[in-house]
């Protein structure tokens, strides 16, 4: 039997959550589908958990304006809503003299996206502000922070349930098709179903494209290649953390940001992601890489004690070009772009995505109209 319903959001990360609720909140009839058997387990729950300013995206891209945008939501969201969270700053340290000239043009391009607040900072006051920083000179983003992404998506998940929005766990989307009166999903799982939806919100991150293909009629040369590029994270022992605000370095053209320093609202401090290509979702962090890690911190941190990294964990970045392309933009597609009344698509939701969750849930609502 086929179960006729309203809007389907397809997984339960920090984004599909933040559409459930924003869709729930402007009166659809919303069923979250999520494969695993909890909220936030995918890329969600394996970040930095930063609120980004906004700094580096390309001008007029999506990341851009939805990062600026969702970074204001997020702040006024946590305080509304008594999410855990810290406005702490961060500073874009130039490692070599060369670098110092990058930081001009990261300053340019900031304020093109809206970022203007951002400040040069001297190598002196750096070391007043962060004794343990040697560097060439920084800038400051004083709207940086750090926020507790999982009482984030609890907060998102309860809103939409308040709002009659259900979630079924253990709940595959295996496969589909578009017919005249909706769009068909096949669920597989303990309790195989068949759901008839006016709508359908694709969610699922890293898999996103894979769904895709499997929902016969959507057409082939709109879904993105997939590609995946894996960060990992490794963890300084004990102690009093050795900075109070996120430093990074100067980012690399080519993926990341650099390794960077983050110390979560529980003060644990740690160091990453890297970038490396993988062909298939892989967590598996290799103590070698560690080595790495201790050769770029010193660039900055020359008193970080031999030994004192652990392997943490590791994250997936849902990439749509491969390797060696430039950064690239989120892509969401709704019916314009796929040519599919009710459905809307989101590839690539890489970094700055739990930063942009509620901006981009904003653009879901408007591209389905209830
Ligand atoms: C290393 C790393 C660091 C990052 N750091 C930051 C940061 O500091 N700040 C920031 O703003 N952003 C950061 N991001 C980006 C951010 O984490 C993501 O943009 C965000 O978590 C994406 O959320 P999502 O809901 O789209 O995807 P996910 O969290 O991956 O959720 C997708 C969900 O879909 C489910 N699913 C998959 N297939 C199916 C299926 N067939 N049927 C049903 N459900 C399915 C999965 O189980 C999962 O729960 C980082 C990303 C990475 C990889």
């Amino acid at each position: 039997m086929v179960d006729r319903v309203g809007c389907v959001v397809i997984g339960a990360g920090v984004v599909g959550l933040a559409s459930a609720r924003a869709l729930a909140m402007a009166g659809h009839e919303v069923i979250v589908l999520e494969s695993a058997d909890m909220i936030g387990t995918g890329t969600s729950s394996r970040n930095s958990e930063v609120i980004h300013a906004g700094i580096y995206y390309s001008k007029d891209s999506n990341k851009a304006r939805l990062c600026v945008k969702g970074r204001d939501m997020m702040y006024a969201y946590c305080e509304s809503h008594g999410i855990d969270h810290k406005r702490c700053g961060k500073l874009i340290v130039a490692t070599d003299e060369q670098q110092v000239e990058l930081l001009d043009d990261i300053k340019g391009r900031a304020a093109v996206n809206g970022v203007d607040n951002l400040t040069f900072v001297d190598s002196k006051k750096v070391l007043e502000m962060e004794p343990n920083v040697t560097c060439h000179g920084a800038l400051l983003s004083p709207s940086t922070g750090l926020v507790d992404s999982h009482s984030l998506m609890l907060a998102y998940q309860g809103e939409a349930e308040d709002h009659g929005a259900m979630i079924a766990f253990n709940s595959p989307v295996i496969g589909g098709e578009i017919r005249g009166d909706g769009i068909l999903l096949r669920v597989g799982g303990d309790e195989p179903m068949e759901l008839l939806c006016d709508h359908v919100v694709n969610s699922a991150g890293l898999y996103a494209q894979t769904i895709s293909r499997s929902i016969e009629g959507i057409p082939a040369e709109s879904i993105p290649g997939q590609y995946f590029a894996r960060g990992v994270y490794f963890t300084l022992g004990g102690g009093k953390p050795p900075f109070t605000r996120l430093i990074y370095p100067v980012p690399d053209p080519l993926g990341g940001l650099g390794v960077h320093v983050t110390i979560d609202l529980g003060g644990q401090v740690k160091f990453g992601p890297d970038v490396e290509w993988i062909d298939s979702v892989d967590y598996t962090v290799d103590p070698a890489r560690g080595e790495l890690f201790y050769e770029s911190i010193r660039k900055y941190w020359k008193g970080l004690p031999d030994g004192s990294l652990q392997p943490g964990y590791a994250g997936v970045r849902p990439k749509i070009h491969p390797k060696g392309s430039h950064a690239t933009d989120f892509m969401i597609q709704g019916p314009d772009a796929h040519g599919i009344k009710g459905l809307v698509n989101l590839y690539g939701i890489e970094s700055p995505g739990l930063t942009s969750s509620l901006a981009i849930a904003e653009d879901v609502v408007n591209l389905l109209p209830a």
